[in-house]
């Protein structure tokens, strides 16, 4: 049995993690200071001896016996990571510091939840893991982005520096339950109001394209990921390869929900990209001919299933 630590683990992604970790026999550190996280993400596990949890922030040290590290926390939707950007930044940067230095005195391995975000507004399409990226360093993206990009250069600078053995993952776009309803993002958002019946509101013209990646393959991904040899270091994207416009996803989740609701267009925002798609051969080829098994159209509808459930239960 191992101990793993995950911070952020009562968010979105950490929650499923923490989850997936229990059920393959580990123990697990739950980490968290529920900025975008909450208890009602992992209470399920509260009656679980293998599980703990800690209300603690990674800005400040961390000194804790375990024998892998999952650093996921940092919140990840415009919305709240654009709310307290200098919180933003210290998150990924002085949470990186103080991970890697945990995972040194330990001599653990550590894996690191980047993001797309990495590769901006992208001119090269799809993103392979080559691509330097195109990231505005003074917008109101780019706590976030840039915050992910100096973490990436933390790990590479631990492996480099003190032979630290370090896992860095490219999370494109991941949805699914338990994400947050009020956290802004495109699929969260489109059915929440898609089961309201409000408008459903496309920011530009609905031409810009995401690749949506449904949790479960996600996870597994992140939990392969940090099973590979030590020379396995990544960078690493991970996501669908699906490429959807904004508007086609509205369609579906339209003609899912049976809603009434009506396209409405808003002003894009800044520096919002206008494509993103991975590339994920590298994921194929080293984390075992992993690829994403779920499709859209059953992913919403089991996200789906999961915001109406929470809808009425929040009346
Ligand atoms: P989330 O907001 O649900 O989870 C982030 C968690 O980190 C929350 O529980 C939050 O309370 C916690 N947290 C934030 N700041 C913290 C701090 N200073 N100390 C301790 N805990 C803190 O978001 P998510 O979608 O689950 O994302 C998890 C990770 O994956 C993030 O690092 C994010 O950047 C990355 N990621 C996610 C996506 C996606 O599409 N979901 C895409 C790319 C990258
Ligand atoms: N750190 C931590 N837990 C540990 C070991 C280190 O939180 O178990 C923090 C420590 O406070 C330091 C950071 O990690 O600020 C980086 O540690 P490292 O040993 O790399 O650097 P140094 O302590 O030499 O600055
Ligand atoms: N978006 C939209 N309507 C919404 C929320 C988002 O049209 O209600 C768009 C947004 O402008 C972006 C895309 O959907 O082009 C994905 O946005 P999200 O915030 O989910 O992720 P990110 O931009 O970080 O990929």
């Amino acid at each position: 049995m191992k101990r793993i630590l995950v911070t952020g683990g009562a968010g979105f992604l950490g929650s499923h993690l923490c989850e997936r970790l229990l059920e393959q026999g580990n123990d697990v550190l739950c980490v968290d200071n529920y900025f975008t996280g909450s208890k009602s993400n992992i209470a399920h596990l509260y009656g679980n001896p293998h599980f703990e949890v800690l209300r603690h922030d990674v800005t400040v040290p961390l000194y804790v016996e375990v024998d892998e590290i999952y650093n996921l926390a940092c919140p990840a939707s415009p919305i709240h990571y654009q709310h307290d950007p200098v919180q933003t930044t210290k998150t990924s940067v002085h949470g990186a510091i103080n991970m890697l230095g945990l995972a040194k005195r330990l001599r653990s391995r550590i894996l690191q939840a980047s993001t797309s975000e990495v590769y901006g507004d992208p001119e090269v399409h799809p993103q392979p893991e080559s691509y330097w990226g195109r990231v505005n360093p003074i917008g109101i993206r780019s706590c976030y982005d840039e915050g992910k990009r100096c973490a990436e250069t933390l790990f590479f600078d631990y492996w480099r520096q003190h032979n630290l053995p370090i896992k860095v993952v490219r999370i494109f776009n991941t949805y699914g339950p338990r994400m947050h309803p009020n956290d802004g993002r495109v699929v969260s958002n489109f059915i929440v109001q898609a089961l309201r019946g409000l408008d459903i509101t496309i920011y530009g013209d609905g031409s810009q394209t995401r690749s949506f990646c449904y949790v479960d393959d996600l996870i597994e991904a992140l939990v392969r990921m940090m099973g590979t040899p030590e020379n396995v270091t990544g960078p690493v994207n991970v996501g669908n390869p699906g490429e959807f416009t904004v508007l086609e996803l509205a369609q579906l989740v339209l003609r899912l929900t049976g809603s009434a609701g009506r396209l409405v267009f808003r002003p894009l925002p800044a520096d919002d990209p206008k494509q993103r798609q991975p590339d994920i051969a590298l994921a194929r080829d080293v984390l075992h001919g992993w690829s994403p098994a779920v499709q859209l159209e059953e992913g919403l509808e089991r996200t789906i299933g999961y915001f109406r459930d929470r809808l009425v239960r929040l009346g």
